[in-house]
Formats: C-alpha cells, sequence, structure tokens
C-alpha cells in the first residue's frame, strides 16, 4: 500500500479520489474538486514523468518553434495533492487501483488515460505527435531540406506538414482516403483544403495507403516506395484502457459511461479522450477527441463524484490552425440529412454547413469565429433555418432562423 493510498481528510463527500492520467481532463478534475470544496485526499496518478501540459500547442506554436513548454500550471502544490508522475496504473478491482509502483485504495476513482496513437507495420522507425517529448524530439529535427514523410491528412497531420513546410522541410503527406480530413469533415468538404498543401509546398498524395514503414522510407500499397528521412505516423489515436481489461468495466470504444460520466463500476467515472459517454443531445454513445471536452466534462465529474446529479450533454467543439488558416468546428454532423457550403472556398473566409430536419447540426468555419460563435449557439437551440440565408456569408448565421 501507498503512503498516498492513506489519508482520509474527514470531510463530507468520499474520502479518498484517485484520478488516473495526468493530462488535461486528469488535472481539471482535480481542480474542480477541490474548486467545490472537496478537502479529501486526492491522488494523481499520471504514466508520463512531466507534469500536466496543454498538447494543442505541440503540432502549432511549439513546432513553429514559438514555445518550448506548455505546461499547464506551476503550483501544482498547492491543490493539496498526492502526485505520483510516472507511474502507470495496470489493473483495476474493486476499490482499488493497481500500477507498476504498488496499489492505491480509492472511494472514487477517476479514469483520464486519454489516447494513444496508432502505429503501422515495419521496422523502420516510425514518430508520433501525442506528447511534449515527442514533440521537441521531432522539432530537434526538422530542418531546410529534411525529407518528411507524414502519414495522415487529419488534423495532426496538416498541422504539422504547416510547421515543417515553414522550417524548410520538403513535406510529403500520404493519405488513404480520397481527400484530407475526409473522417473528420467528410471527403467533400476536406477536399476543399487540399489546394492549402500545394499552395505551401506541401505534396499531398491522396488514395494512397502505406503498407510499413520500412528503413529509409515508406512502403506503399501497391508496390510504391518514398524516400523518406523521417517518417511521422498521424492516423488517429485508440483510447488509452488496454490496462483495464480483466478489471469487469464496460468499454465501448473507449470506457463507456452514462451522461453523469458515470461508467459500469460503482464510484468509477471516464472523462475526456479515453471516455465514450452516452450523449442525450445526440442518443447515442460518443467519445471525442477534444481539448474542450477535456476542459469542461471535468466539471460534470467532480459534481456527480460529490454526489450530485449533473449531465453532460455538449455541443461538441474543436479548432484546428493549419496552412495560416483558423478552422473551427462546432456540433455533430453524424446524423445529417444534407450539407451546404457558406460562401465560397476560394475565399479566405468560408464555412460548411449540415443540417438535419431542418435545423442546424454542424458549423465548420474557416477563419470566421463569429459564424462558429452563432451557429453553436444556433445549433443549441435547435431552431429551424433557412438554408438559402444560411449559405449566404453577407448574412449573420444567427439570422438564418426561418420564420
Ligand atoms: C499534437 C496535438 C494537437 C492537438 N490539437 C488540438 C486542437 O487544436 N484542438 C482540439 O480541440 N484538440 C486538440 N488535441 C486533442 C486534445 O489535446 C485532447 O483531446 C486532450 O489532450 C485530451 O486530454 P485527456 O486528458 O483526456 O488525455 P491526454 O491528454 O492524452 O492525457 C492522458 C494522460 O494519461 C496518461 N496515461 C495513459 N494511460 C495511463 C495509465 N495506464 N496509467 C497512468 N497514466 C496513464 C497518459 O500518459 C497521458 O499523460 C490535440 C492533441 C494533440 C496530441
Amino acid at each position: 500500500m501507498s503512503p498516498a493510498s492513506t489519508a482520509g481528510a474527514g470531510t463530507a463527500g468520499p474520502e479518498r479520489v484517485v484520478v488516473v492520467g495526468g493530462g488535461l481532463a486528469g488535472l481539471r478534475t482535480v481542480e474542480e474538486l477541490r474548486a467545490r470544496g472537496y478537502a479529501g485526499a486526492v491522488t494523481l496518478v499520471g504514466a508520463e514523468a512531466r507534469p500536466p501540459y496543454d498538447r494543442p500547442p505541440l503540432s502549432k506554436r511549439l513546432m513553429a518553434g514559438d514555445l518550448d513548454d506548455t505546461t499547464l500550471r506551476d503550483d501544482m502544490d498547492t491543490l493539496g495533492l498526492t502526485v505520483r508522475l510516472g507511474e502507470t496504473a495496470t489493473g483495476l478491482d474493486a476499490g482499488v487501483l493497481r500500477t507498476d509502483r504498488g496499489e492505491h485504495r480509492f472511494d472514487r476513482l477517476v479514469l483520464a488515460t486519454g489516447a494513444t496513437p496508432v502505429g503501422l507495420p515495419g521496422e523502420g522507425r516510425q514518430r508520433f505527435l501525442r506528447t511534449l517529448d515527442d514533440a521537441l524530439s521531432l522539432r530537434a529535427r526538422l530542418r531546410p531540406g529534411l525529407r518528411l514523410a507524414i502519414v495522415g491528412a487529419g488534423w495532426i497531420g496538416a498541422e504539422l506538414a504547416t510547421a515543417a513546410a515553414a522550417r524548410g522541410c520538403a513535406v510529403t503527406v500520404v493519405e488513404a482516403a480520397a481527400a484530407p480530413l475526409a473522417a473528420a469533415v467528410g471527403a467533400e468538404v476536406g477536399a476543399l483544403t487540399a489546394r492549402w498543401y500545394q499552395e505551401a509546398g506541401v505534396e499531398l498524395r491522396l488514395g494512397q495507403a502505406v503498407d510499413a514503414v520500412q528503413p529509409g522510407g515508406l512502403a506503399l500499397a501497391g508496390g510504391g516506395w518514398l524516400d523518406a528521412d523521417e517518417v511521422v505516423t498521424a492516423v488517429g489515436v485508440r483510447p488509452a484502457v488496454g490496462w483495464l481489461d480483466g478489471s469487469g468495466i464496460a468499454l465501448d470504444d473507449g470506457v463507456a459511461a452514462d451522461e453523469r460520466l458515470r461508467t459500469s463500476l460503482p464510484g468509477v467515472f471516464a472523462v475526456g479522450d479515453c471516455a465514450a459517454f452516452w450523449s442525450l443531445r445526440y442518443a447515442r454513445r460518443l467519445r471525442f477527441e477534444h481539448w474542450d471536452v477535456a476542459l469542461r466534462a471535468p466539471a460534470v465529474v467532480a459534481a456527480n463524484l460529490l454526489g450530485g446529479a449533473e449531465a453532460y450533454d455538449p455541443v461538441p467543439y474543436f479548432w484546428s490552425e493549419q496552412f495560416g488558416r483558423m478552422m473551427q468546428y462546432a456540433g455533430f454532423h453524424g446524423g445529417a440529412d444534407r450539407m451546404l457550403l457558406r460562401g465560397d472556398p476560394a475565399a479566405p473566409r468560408w464555412g460548411a454547413c449540415w443540417l438535419s430536419g431542418g435545423a442546424l447540426v454542424a458549423l465548420l468555419a474557416v477563419d470566421s469565429p463569429r459564424d462558429l460563435a452563432q451557429g453553436r449557439r444556433l445549433i443549441e437551440s435547435g431552431a429551424a433555418v433557412d438554408a438559402a440565408r444560411l449559405a449566404d456569408p453577407a448574412i449573420p448565421v444567427r439570422d438564418a432562423v426561418s420564420g
């Protein structure tokens, strides 16, 4: 038994809370517990040796060389925690978290283990862009003329391509789908970003699967080969939940949670990239890899962990900065029956809107934060919209409400 697991603090609520995962969601859970006056013992167990840090800048300002550290707070000690960094959770039994360094008893447990990148087969070295150390090590190698192959034209691939091209690398992005961002926003909208690669001097190979990463380059499906000095695999992530196998907890592309972020095990909650929660708004289980979820959902976990009954029911929000543009997406277009463009995609500012049953359900805004803000409220309202007005960039999004 670790010393961390012995103390209880005689206040209302559980005596011992353990949070697994020292990312944004884990840190925010602790902050929200303390903000609600919880004075009991809290232990934060994180596999990374670093204190919690922010990930979005890793592929943006940090990769561009504008900053070197994204640590979220320097005053962790003011939270009155036992912080166990460099310690990996390995299993879960009733009331006990097992780790590679011991075990921690808990009354309440919060799972916030995030996600880990998916790799490709092959003997060659492939890098990923998930951790601060990944980012610093990759950035140190970005020099003019470096032949950088990025597998995957998703958000991270596009952001890395932006930074690497600006640093003079010869960048090739290899994407199996027919368009960039196809999995996130669909091929039709994603295709509208393809010319951004060309304008930045990045070679984009679409419809090209990769068989393996080999020393010196990529073995391409169909028998081709691409020389590369460095390979970064950016084909997506998986929730980091393998360590929960055998614990009896329900998994469903992540830890299955209800709308209150409670898992199938009593007293155990899940939050952030690792949590697939029941969305009341969309009447289905959803798992997002969005910073906004890791920021805000912990308030719901903390409230419920202390006896509340709050539902987490957001209009999801995500942003990406690529090729000098700010892309912002709000909503969820999984059930949309119609997509329309707002403005001309060749213009500096444009967007895409998804409708379902005449209401706006999702909006992508390129360099138009006002559209995003208004669209988000419109999505929340569920009001019927006039498609022609929505498509006209001269009309504010909020004025697209029909009738
Ligand atoms: C390069 C990059 C750029 C991004 N850009 C954006 C963006 O522009 N906009 C946006 O909305 N989102 C962005 N994201 C996504 C966003 O950062 C994530 O959604 C967010 O970090 C999720 O936070 P989390 O705390 O749930 O998980 P994580 O940040 O992954 O933290 C989980 C932590 O748990 C630890 N852990 C895992 N398993 C164990 C274990 N068994 N025991 C102990 N600890 C464990 C991990 O090591 C990790 O430190 C980006 C992500 C990356 C990587």
